[in-house]
């Protein structure tokens, strides 16, 4: 099979200029710290962008993610103790995604309690969230993501939150330039939560090299980010502390670089968007759909997935580190799919292993809309109903490269690759 000469990746980062000349602005200026115009700049634009009153640009979206854990935790249970701010709280959290939005739950002591995803956008499901809230009465944070940048059914979720009470952290890290127009919220991902963090890892649709923002509402819950990421320093003539503090800030020199991305993010949104309609264009008659989205949802199209028809799934075994499948004419799965890929120099991804099938969460509460789910990585079908909607699409899904550089040409031969796995 003929292989790309340049590897293609699945989301790399894509430069334009402007931010070589912020950093090159930044140095020049000496302003090569954690303070400088670039960092103000940028926390400027994302507030704007996004529709909040404040941002804090920090190290990553991990450490925006402590952040709002601490926030929620001071709130819930004043006078906790530091790392302890969760302690003895149960939180529900999206089980379909990436560990770091479910991670900062257990630095500050809290025990993650997983929603099963819904089949319309891949999202925490809202009535195995009204399902959890009827066995865990008592929680009052809700842990949500808005994955591979498709907004979660939020006027649902919004609601269900508000009737028990429940603050809601929410993990735009995959969303950024997302758009939810719903009854009860609208407007951009990023702009629903309590406590919001976004994310400029490398592979995100607008990129620092890393780094994250946290975003809030609230002016005092932004000053006490910016000042436990700064080391927790008081207003003194000396390096004074009351409290724990964290090295969490931005550096100035990668808020030039994710300054200057921001200034492209509608660009490559609308990049993203040409890359899914042409996958679903080139997968029109073969039996797949990409992943969903609501049709009051703009999403950002960060990554385009697939998944395949339980009816053309070849056999496919997956043991903790290792995937097996048996080829079969008409049929196929992510498995053969992904390492073809590789073959031919291309880049995809498996679907994000849910959490409750995780070693490291597996003994956690899973709930799914039918109750107490079973975390159990064979146990999504009973009697032909799917009770595990997470490991099912874990099973039938993948990641198809969505690199915004890619061409047209170069994506119609991955779709050529894709079409020769069904052959
Ligand atoms: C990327 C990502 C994060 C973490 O962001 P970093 O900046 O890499 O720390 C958190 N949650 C989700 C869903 C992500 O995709």
């Amino acid at each position: 099979m003929k292989r790309f000469k340049e590897k293609l990746w699945l989301s790399s980062p894509t430069m334009h200029g402007e931010e070589l000349a912020y950093i090159e602005q930044a140095i020049r200026a000496n302003w090569v710290s954690t303070v400088g115009e670039n960092i103000n700049e940028l926390e400027r634009m994302i507030a704007g962008y996004v529709g909040v009153e404040h941002a804090v640009a920090l190290s990553s979206g991990t450490a925006a993610l402590h952040l709002c854990m601490k926030l929620a935790g001071e709130r819930l249970n004043p006078g906790a103790k530091p790392g302890k701010a969760l302690e003895g709280m149960r939180v529900f959290c999206s089980d379909m995604t990436f560990d770091a939005s479910v991670n900062p739950v257990v630095y500050e002591g809290g025990e993650p309690a997983f929603i099963d995803t819904e089949a319309d956008t891949w999202n925490m499901d809202p009535a195995a969230l009204e399902k959890a809230f009827g066995m865990y009465p008592d929680v009052k944070l809700v842990v949500l993501v808005h994955l591979y940048g498709v907004p979660a059914k939020m006027d649902e979720i919004v609601s269900i939150c508000r009737a028990h009470g429940a603050l809601i952290v929410e993990d735009a890290a995959e969303a950024l330039g997302a758009e939810y127009r719903g009854d009860i919220v609208s407007g951009r991902c990023g702009s629903f939560g309590d406590f919001i963090a976004v994310s400029f890892n490398g592979n995100k649709i607008v990129t620092g090299s890393s780094g994250g923002m946290f975003l809030t509402n609230g002016r005092s819950d932004a000053d006490k980010v910016r000042k436990w990421s700064t080391q927790s320093r008081e207003d003194a003539p000396w390096y004074q502390h009351e409290e724990l503090g964290y090295n969490y800030r931005m550096s100035n020199i990668i808020a030039g670089l994710a300054r200057g991305n921001m200034l492209h993010v509608d660009e490559h949104i609308a990049q993203k968007k040409a890359i899914y309609e042409r996958y679903k264009e080139g997968f029109g008659d073969l039996p797949v759909v990409m992943n969903p989205f609501e049709e009051m949802s703009s999403p950002n199209y960060w990554l385009s997935c697939m998944l395949i028809d339980e009816s053309a799934m070849c056999r496919q075994e997956r043991g903790e580190k290792r995937a097996l499948y048996i080829s079969e004419p008409g049929k196929s799965c992510p498995t053969e799919i992904l390492e073809t890929l590789a073959a031919c120099n291309a880049e995809g991804r498996p679907i994000w292993k849910p959490m409750h099938m995780q070693p490291i969460y597996r003994m956690d509460p899973f709930v799914t809309r039918q109750g107490n789910g079973r975390a159990r990585s064979n146990a999504y079908i009973d009697e032909g109903i799917i009770t595990d909607v997470g490991a099912d699409i874990f099973r039938r899904g993948l990641c198809l490269p969505s690199d915004n550089k890619m061409t047209p040409e170069q994506q119609d031969r991955v779709i050529e690759i894709v079409r020769e796995c069904f052959a």
